[in-house]
């Protein structure tokens, strides 16, 4: 089963769960105040894309390139 992280809309609070893949999106009891109102937070498998080429390159660097790992193509010269 995945892992998936969630923030509380109550407190705030942020915990991991364990969850099915069809219940990933529905709202997981949070631990510190048990509302039923938190988000799945992007998880830690989500920040990163397969490219078509198959190169994994991050989200939140921002760059548009596949070929450097930087985000600036300093070094590829894209
Ligand atoms: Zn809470």
């Amino acid at each position: 089963m995945p892992l998936y992280e969630y923030v509380c809309g109550g407190c705030g609070a942020t915990f991991d769960m364990l969850r099915s893949f069809s219940k990933a999106d529905e709202p997981a009891p949070c631990p510190a105040c048990h509302a039923q109102i938190s988000k799945r937070a992007i998880s830690r498998f989500a920040a990163h894309v397969h490219g078509s080429d198959g190169a994994t390159t991050s989200v939140a660097g921002g760059g548009s390139c596949a070929g450097c790992a930087s985000g600036s193509c300093a070094g590829c010269h894209h």
